[in-house]
Order: structure tokens, then C-alpha cells, then sequence
């Protein structure tokens, strides 16, 4: 996903947003006071806002990733599956799901693109394979509801963090939660900004 734009140019509550990819042209005029943006001054210049998600999530160690079970996160609605994995030292994502656990190593593999990547939750892991209770993760055990990916991510930071027992509750309160929102809201601008082309927010 492509980063964001921001600036403010006449007004100092209003933002407005524009694709990095889609930068301002020589005709393009300021949605709220209609004056060519060229020509005039600026509250605040544009600025880059970096894109929360990461191209590929493969070959990045110790990291929680996620996305959408089907689609991107361009694509995602509230209340969409989503699919979690955790990545060891060689940066290789272990999953589980209803064709029971998997460990993807190849880049090329395109369904860990545009991930959301939580990186200071396993750093002490250095051995998934120890946390990873192979006959525990089959498919004939898979439940959507009950053991399921997110079971098993859980399962193996509390076997990497003997510190503190997390739930899955607590989990994605503490842990998700707030990286999550930090995506939503980049997604919310982000979609005004495709369709709009300068979105005032
Ligand atoms: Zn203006």
C-alpha cells in the first residue's frame, strides 16, 4: 500500500490528504478555497505519512503478521476474516489454518504483502520449532472458531514469554488492538484519497 501526503493549506483545522504516487499537479487547486495550490502559500507543507503496512512480511524475523483471510487491507470491511502468522529467526512465517500449519520461506510467495508487522512481541524467541507442538496444530484439530490461527499465535508467544499467561482477550486488547486502529485509520484516509484524489479531513 502506497504512503499518504498531508498538508494544510488555508485552513488550520482541515487537513487535506493525496497518494505519494499521485503528487500534486500544476492545475491542482486547493479543495476548500479553491486557489491554485502552486501560487500560494502553504499552513503546513505537504509532508509523507509512511504506509503501516509492510510490502513483504517474508524474510522479516520475530514478528506477529497480519492481514485479510481473502483480500488486502484496501479491500478489508469491519469484521472481515483475518489470518495471523509469526515468523522465527530466519524470518520464516509459521501459520496455522483449516489445511492445518504451514511455514512459508519464499518471498515470491504473494500472500504475505501489505502485512501489518508487530515486531517487539517474540523478540526472545530464537526457536519456533521448540514452541511449536506439530501434533497439537493439524488439520483434523482445526476448529474456525475455537483453534484457529489466532489460537495458535497465542499458544506460541506464551510459550516464548514464560513471564506473563496472555488469553486471547488480553492479547488483542494489549497487543493487537492498538496497531490495528493505527491501520483503520490510515485505511479510512487512505480510501478518501483514491476516490477523491485531495481528501479534506
Ligand atoms: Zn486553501
Amino acid at each position: 500500500m502506497n504512503d499518504l501526503m498531508c498538508f494544510r493549506h488555508c485552513s488550520v483545522d482541515k487537513s487535506i490528504f493525496y497518494l505519494a504516487t499521485r503528487p500534486i499537479s500544476s492545475s491542482s487547486v486547493c479543495p476548500l478555497c479553491k486557489r491554485a495550490l502552486r501560487e500560494s502559500h502553504f499552513i503546513v507543507p505537504p509532508f509523507r505519512i509512511a504506509s503501516p503496512l509492510t510490502k513483504n512480511a517474508v524474510g522479516i524475523p520475530h514478528s506477529l503478521t497480519i492481514k485479510p483471510s481473502s483480500k488486502s487491507f484496501v479491500d478489508y470491511c469491519h469484521g472481515d476474516d483475518l489470518h495471523v502468522g509469526v515468523s522465527d529467526s530466519r524470518g520464516r512465517i509459521h501459520h496455522y489454518d483449516e489445511f492445518g500449519l504451514h511455514c512459508d520461506s519464499n518471498p515470491e510467495t504473494t500472500f504475505w504483502t501489505d502485512c501489518l508487522l508487530i515486531q517487539n512481541k517474540i523478540s526472545q524467541l530464537t526457536n519456533i520449532e521448540e514452541c511449536i507442538q506439530s501434533d497439537e496444530w493439524t488439520q483434523a484439530r482445526y476448529e474456525p472458531d475455537t483453534l484457529n490461527c489466532y489460537d495458535f499465535v497465542v499458544s506460541v508467544v506464551n510459550e516464548s514469554e514464560k513471564s506473563r499467561v496472555w488469553t486471547k482477550e488480553n492479547f488483542c486488547r494489549e497487543i493487537l488492538l492498538p496497531h490495528t486502529s493505527r491501520v483503520g485509520k490510515f485505511l479510512l484516509i487512505f480510501r478518501r484519497a483514491l476516490n477523491d484524489i485531495l481528501a479534506v479531513v
